[in-house]
């Protein structure tokens, strides 16, 4: 029987507008859709013609685990059948999308990965923060602050390594966070935002400093998911007229 393929599938970090066309397509020509956790429920309306299968790991499917996707993209697959795998944001950015090719090809499974939007730059467009900027950061380093094996980053030598440290999955963790920075040599003075629900319509962002996030972060009452952008570059954020929001209909342009 003919093997089927897979899509891992960048769904962007919520508003459906930063879709990809080739996302659009893929989920367009699908069969079965694998549903991760923060996956704008308005991308489903491109795929109504597949089976839904919602295999994310918070709220109501916490016992999806990952040994269980991969199982069940595979027998999808080895039914025939076209596996859109959509997650958020990048599929290669916190994603595991190295674990899923891996498996896949291990398989022998046809697999295409469509990148997304990540949240982290979304997030940091959507305040105006330049991630790079001539003379004040050289690169940016996309960190999470949660490891499954529970070691931690070595912030350290992110403190000094002059990028912006776009930080995933660190809310709870802005104590540990911000004593390590400081203790690597941070300035205490140096700019941080806090973006929560970055392009979706209940966005907040706090601005504040490394010293202050933790008390910056318990009066705004930050909550997941949110990404802190730490570094110079977030005192050049542009705010106002240009950050505000097209939120009106596509056209097409002929
Ligand atoms: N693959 C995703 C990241 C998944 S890890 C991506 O590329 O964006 C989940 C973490 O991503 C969250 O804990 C949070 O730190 C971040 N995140 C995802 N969506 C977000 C959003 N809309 N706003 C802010 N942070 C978000």
């Amino acid at each position: 029987m003919k093997q089927g393929k897979v899509w891992l599938i960048g769904a962007g970090p919520g508003d459906p507008e930063l879709l990809t066309l080739k996302a659009v397509k893929a989920l367009g020509q699908a069969q079965v859709v694998l549903v991760d956790d923060l996956v704008a429920p308005q991308i489903l309306a491109y795929c109504p013609q597949a089976r839904m299968v919602k295999v994310g790991k918070r709220g109501g499917c916490r016992s999806t685990s990952q040994e269980f996707i991969q199982r069940l993209m595979l027998r999808y697959a080895r039914q025939g059948l076209c596996v859109a795998r959509l997650k958020g944001g990048d599929p290669c950015v916190f994603g595991r999308a190295g674990e899923e090719v891996r498996w896949l090809a291990e398989h022998g499974i046809a697999c295409e990965i469509v990148n997304g939007v990540t949240a982290g730059l979304a997030a940091a467009s959507l305040c105006g923060i330049p991630l790079t900027l001539r003379g004040v950061a050289r690169g940016v380093t996309l960190i999470t602050a949660h490891a499954e094996d529970g070691s931690t980053p070595d912030w350290s030598a992110l403190a000094t390594s002059g990028t912006t440290l776009v930080v995933y999955m660190g809310v709870t963790r802005l104590e540990e966070i911000r004593a390590c920075l400081l203790a690597g040599g941070m300035p205490g003075a140096t700019p941080v935002a806090m973006i929560e629900n970055a392009t979706l319509p209940q966005q907040r962002q706090c601005f504040g400093t490394l010293a202050g996030m933790i008390g910056d972060a318990a009066g705004f009452g930050l909550r997941s998911p949110a990404v802190l952008v730490i570094g110079d570059v977030v005192a050049h954020a542009v705010r106002g007229e240009s950050a505000e929001r097209d939120t009106s209909p596509i056209e097409r342009c002929a």
